[in-house]
């Protein structure tokens, strides 16, 4: 963390806005404001929002390894099984603030039936703070690499694992890549989806119905998002995030679109600079992507390291999407094409072909209150040496697969041990 470089986002972090409604509604950080700022916009439901705010803190106090102090042990069925949508209905008939409280929940790809614990883990992390990583993501990999190889680990880079090999006693003996490389080890621990996973140990290392039931999860939805770099000085930057809605209405619907409607709803997102100005080098903007739309094309694969041509009809879908939302965001932003130098966009294919996640999943599977369990899996296998960590563990987001990672580990070396020496770590 120490060597990570953060930016805070302003007191404002978030804003919700809709089609029809000049309304600007706001998030902002630390809960006193969080609550001050919404009763301001909505006066009549103090108590909603007081509400609100201690059901937030309460699920994620109970929620299990949130506070690293080994106490939650069980997970509270109650708040697993209690839809956000259901929730907020209970706390209050204003539709808007129902909405505004729901509107940051592309973070979590929500739907009706998304259970509260996920939305409130998303939320309250950003209600204590909010961040944007100076110069992009992708320092945290860095900075975990580094400390890998402090501790006497290898990092292998662009090496795609494409099967297992078993010793006699049918014990995984060690994993080979794409290109032939040979990795020993005596454990194995796989953060990759685990479907994908299941598929390359060809029904050895683990239970059948544990295969079955994974195979059974529904992946969550995947998206299409642009990415703008704009000319210089031509666009201001802007330090918090947009969720835009066409439709109130359609808050937890926005992933059921039709060809017209799409995109019924979007983030607008900025990178932050290490001598940030005030003028914006880029944006990205995000919405909802079924992978049916890109099916045509799922014999292809292309990224940076592996490039191939998709072909000009892929291109002409993405093109054609690229301008569907670009009329969109002019709504918002009506100077915003003149200052685009270049756009680059992502598929539900390139998430796929990136991330390895089924049908470019943003965020892994699908949780939904009805049927809870469902998406908690166990890190541990038949196999002693093989385990599963990641977003299809536990949670996704780097709070949740941090928190998986802990699971995963604990289920090693002792959850007592582990935490005990996390916390002791930070106390130093
Ligand atoms: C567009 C987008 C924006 C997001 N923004 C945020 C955000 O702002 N904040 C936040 O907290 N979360 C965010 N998330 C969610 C977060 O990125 C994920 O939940 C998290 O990265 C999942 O971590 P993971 O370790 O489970 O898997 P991943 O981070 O997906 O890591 C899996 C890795 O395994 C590699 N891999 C796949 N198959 C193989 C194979 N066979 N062999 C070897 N390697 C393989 C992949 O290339 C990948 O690098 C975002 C997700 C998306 C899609």
């Amino acid at each position: 963390m120490d060597n990570l470089k953060l930016q805070q986002l302003d007191k404002k972090y978030d804003v919700i806005t809709f089609d029809n409604d000049a309304v600007e509604y706001s998030h902002t950080q630390g809960y006193q404001n969080f609550r001050e700022n919404l009763k301001a916009q909505f006066p009549k439901e103090k108590e909603t929002i007081e509400a609100y705010c201690k059901k937030m803190q309460e699920v994620c106090e109970t929620f299990p390894l949130y506070n690293l102090d080994g106490k939650t042990d069980g997970y509270d069925k109650e708040n697993l099984r209690l839809k956000i949508s259901d929730y907020l209905d209970s706390l209050t008939n204003n539709y808007t603030l129902k909405v505004v409280l729901a509107g940051s929940n592309f973070l979590y790809a929500g739907k009706e039936n998304t259970p509260l614990y996920v939305h409130a883990l998303s939320v309250n992390s950003f209600i204590k703070s909010a961040w944007r990583c100076v110069d992009g993501g992708s320092q945290i990999s860095r900075q975990l690499i580094k400390k890998i190889k402090k501790f006497g680990g290898e990092v292998y880079k662009h090496q795609e694992v494409v099967k297992f090999n078993f010793d006699k006693n049918d014990e995984i003996e060690s994993v080979i890549t794409k290109e032939g490389k040979v990795v020993k080890g005596d454990l194995f621990i796989s953060n990759i989806e685990p479907k994908r996973t299941i598929e390359m140990l060809e029904g050895k290392g683990i239970r059948k119905a544990y295969a079955n039931r994974i195979d059974k999860v529904e992946s969550m939805i995947s998206g299409f998002s642009i990415h703008i770099v704009f000319k210089p000085q031509t666009f201001k930057y802007i330090n918090y995030n947009y969720y835009h809605f066409k439709d109130p209405k359609r808050v937890w619907n926005a992933q059921d679109y039709t060809d017209s409607s799409w995109p019924e709803a979007y983030l607008v997102s900025m990178g932050v600079r290490k001598n940030q100005d005030e003028w914006a080098e880029n944006l990205t903007a995000m919405t909802y992507m079924r992978y049916d739309e890109v099916a045509e094309w799922e014999d292809t694969f292309n990224t940076v390291a592996q490039t191939s041509d998709r072909g000009a009809s892929y291109e002409d879908f993405k093109n054609q999407k690229t301008e569907q939302f670009l009329v969109e965001l002019e709504k918002k932003f009506p100077n915003i094409r003149d200052c685009i130098k270049s756009i680059y966009t992502a598929s539900p294919l390139s998430y796929r072909d990136y991330i390895g996640s089924n049908e470019g999943a943003m965020y892994g599977y699908v949780k939904d209150a009805d049927n809870p369990m469902m998406s908690f899996l166990s890190p541990k296998t038949k196999s002693n040496k093989l385990f599963f960590t990641g977003q299809s563990v536990n949670m996704h987001g780097i709070l949740g697969v941090t928190i998986s990672g802990v699971l995963t580990c604990s289920h090693i070396i002792g959850k007592e041990k582990l935490l005990d020496a996390i916390n002791n770590s930070l106390i130093e």
